[in-house]
């Protein structure tokens, strides 16, 4: 069993922090809002820390799920940050959804203090998050990573290492490239269904066991249909992850005319004040 450190207890971190602890790690968790720490220790083994730095100092590990590059920045190099309280050889394990290039930026400063650095971007939702069955994809270095990997298994349905610092970050960009289409493809489907006058329901059943199927389909038709849009992924994290979609496209000669198409109705959405409404709210421009 390792130590380990867990900053961020959002909808993710929460739940992934409470499956180290059960695993029998032992855990110091570090979040913004201390109430949620104290909310976390009052239902799991472990204990709070009121910094960044004070959660990492002795753990091996140090995982963080927070939100955007900024974050990340300042929970590893800002007043108090991880690296600081990290001893030389542990190993900062980052599952936020961020751009490549914070990724291998850190990557960089954390080896020049003898740390250890890996992308670990997760797919799967809060759903994953709650039952340890997520996606992680990595990046980083082949050591680093088999040494991550058996705590990382607290959670992880399937994981992987796909390739050098920041590969784990793209390959969670290709993940939300397909959902974006997926997305607005089922939306429009749904939403014409419901014009022709047919039982939405009815129709799911029988071509989610064809070709048109997908685990939107399966697990979102149902509250799509009934204008219930409160589960999990918020349109405002998915706007962040498209704006890094699009941006790395840019740079590296990558076409994404869908993507970029579906990035501004989810900008509908959000000015219809669905920021924090799920993904699948797209059908509400279309209703
Ligand atoms: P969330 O519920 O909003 O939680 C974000 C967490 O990060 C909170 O604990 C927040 O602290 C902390 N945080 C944000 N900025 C910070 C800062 N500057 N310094 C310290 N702590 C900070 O978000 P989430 O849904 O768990 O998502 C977290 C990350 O995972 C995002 O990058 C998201 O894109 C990604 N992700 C989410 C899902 C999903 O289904 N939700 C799925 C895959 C990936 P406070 O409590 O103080 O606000």
């Amino acid at each position: 069993m390792a130590k380990v450190a867990f900053l961020g207890l959002g909808v993710m971190g929460f739940p992934m922090a409470g499956h180290l602890a059960a695993k029998g790690h032992e855990v110091a968790v570090y979040n913004r809002t201390a109430s949620k720490a104290d909310a976390w220790t009052s239902k799991h083994k472990g204990r709070a820390a009121t910094t960044p730095r004070e959660a990492a100092t002795g753990a091996e590990f140090v995982m963080a799920c927070v939100g955007n590059d900024d974050d990340l920045a300042q929970v590893c190099t800002g007043p108090d940050g991880a690296f600081s309280g990290m001893a030389k050889g542990a190993v900062f394990v980052d599952h936020t959804t961020v751009s490549a290039q914070i990724t291998r930026k850190l990557a960089v400063e954390a080896a020049a203090l003898g740390l250890h650095f890996v992308d670990a971007p997760v797919s799967g939702g809060q759903a994953g998050a709650e039952n340890g069955q997520l996606s992680i994809m990595c990046g980083g270095a082949p050591e680093d990573y088999a040494r991550a990997e058996p705590v990382m298994a607290a959670y992880a349905r399937i994981c992987r290492l796909i390739g050098d610092s920041g590969a784990g970050q793209l390959a969670k960009m290709m993940n939300q490239i397909c959902i974006a289409g997926l997305m607005q493809g089922l939306s429009e489907a749904l939403a014409f269904g419901q014009k022709a006058g047919l039982d939405g329901e009815k129709v799911v059943e029988v071509i989610s066991q064809g070709a048109a199927g997908s685990w939107q389909m399966v697990n979102r038709h149902k509250t799509m249909l009934a204008d219930k849009f409160d589960f999990g992924f918020a349109v405002d994290w998915m706007r962040k992850d498209l704006g890094i979609c699009l941006e790395t496209a840019d740079q590296i000669g990558a076409r994404l005319p869908v993507t970029a198409l579906v990035d501004q109705f989810y900008k509908d959405v959000q000015l219809m004040g669905g920021g924090r409404n799920d993904t699948s709210s797209l059908i509400r421009r279309l209703k």
